[in-house]
């Protein structure tokens, strides 16, 4: 990922080849879809279908809480409803391997972005003199996952020596249509099984939701209970990190893809980072609100220690809520998603 991060840009997708129409993926089904591209480990692919089923099988109250209801804008939470919120924001997953750079292709389509004059509130924690810094920062929506991981790695120095960094979950969709609107040109992702063999999918709109996982997702030292990384408690842990990952597919003009924020310096251990939230309805809020509900079918089924950490990680969420950049309290952003028109 952070090599990821530094190279790609402008330059790597203008070398890149132009796709024709002809090669564009299936239109996506109507019924909602979540497909593992090839390259996603079997034991990773699995453990994601075991999760995503587990949550259809999840039971909630019939009251359903003022603030998800806020928050994720469901009048009713049900396994179902959940499942349906986060299909239609994740379609694609592709694996730790999948590189990006070989991956871009540019279309010599015409396409029209809307709001192009309205700039996402979070790119202005993203001017910064380096310009590799900026890019870097731009790619790294996951980045605090990712350092945690790297750093218990560290003092581990066991399986993850070759490459130090591990990729939790990060959303590519979301920084490629940023990327493509901010140069006004199509971009497309080749999903297919390689480089050469290609289905590309054109990137119109964040909730193309192509989301990248990597062993990060399933490492002990990111895991509640490490001697039993499917037990409910896991799952639910799992889950939330998906569905904060889905809200990036959203957001229009200020509200685009929901980037993090920088956090200031009163977060102490997330200071510097891109790990925050100026709004009340963004990743990390969805992370919280999902993870409660989910949390609601432990009962007899996590143990008590389990449901505490859960608690910490909802409370560690909601810290990263911040002022906006008026000073006064965050408030709820508009969460519909933008889509670019290609012009014929
Ligand atoms: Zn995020």
């Amino acid at each position: 990922m952070r090599k990821l991060s530094v190279t790609i840009g402008l330059s790597s997708i203008l070398f890149s080849t132009l796709f024709a129409q002809n090669a564009l993926a299936q239109a996506k089904p109507t019924i909602k879809k979540l497909t593992v591209v090839q390259g996603v480990p079997f034991d990773q692919a699995n453990a994601l279908k075991r999760d995503l089923n587990l949550l259809k099988a999840m039971s909630f109250s019939t009251k359903t809480e003022e603030v998800s209801h806020s928050i994720l804008g469901l009048t009713k939470i049900s396994p179902d409803v959940l499942h349906d919120w986060l299909l239609d924001r994740v379609s694609y997953v592709v694996g730790e391997k999948f590189d990006v750079n070989k991956r871009l292709e540019v279309s010599t389509q015409k396409v029209l972005y809307p709001k192009i004059f309205e700039r996402p509130d979070f790119l202005a924690d993203y001017i910064v003199e380096d310009k590799e810094e900026a890019t870097k920062r731009l790619f790294h929506l996951e980045e605090l996952e990712q350092i945690t991981a790297e750093e218990k790695t560290e003092t581990k120095e066991d399986e993850e020596k070759d490459s130090g960094v591990m990729t939790v979950m990060s959303n590519l969709g979301a920084g490629i249509y940023n990327l493509g609107k901010e140069n006004r040109i199509l971009v497309g992702v080749n999903i297919g099984p390689s480089v050469r063999e290609k289905e590309i999918v054109p990137v119109l709109s964040p909730r193309v939701g192509i989301i990248q996982i990597g062993k990060g997702l399933f490492h002990p030292n990111l895991t509640i209970t490490p001697d039993e990384p499917n037990n409910l408690a896991n799952s639910i842990n799992r889950l939330g990190t998906l569905f904060h990952e889905a809200r990036h597919s959203d957001g229009n003009g200020k509200s685009l893809i929901f980037g993090h924020a920088i956090c200031p310096s009163e977060l102490k251990e997330y200071a510097g980072f891109a790990a925050c939230d100026r709004n009340l309805n963004g990743p990390y809020s969805v992370g919280v609100a999902t993870i409660l509900e989910m949390t609601k079918n432990c009962k007899t089924r996590c143990s008590e220690a389990e449901t505490e950490v859960l608690a910490m990680i909802t409370l560690d969420s909601a810290s990263r809520i911040i002022k906006d950049r008026s000073g006064s309290n965050a408030k709820k952003w508009d969460d519909s998603a933008e889509v670019a028109k290609i012009v014929k």
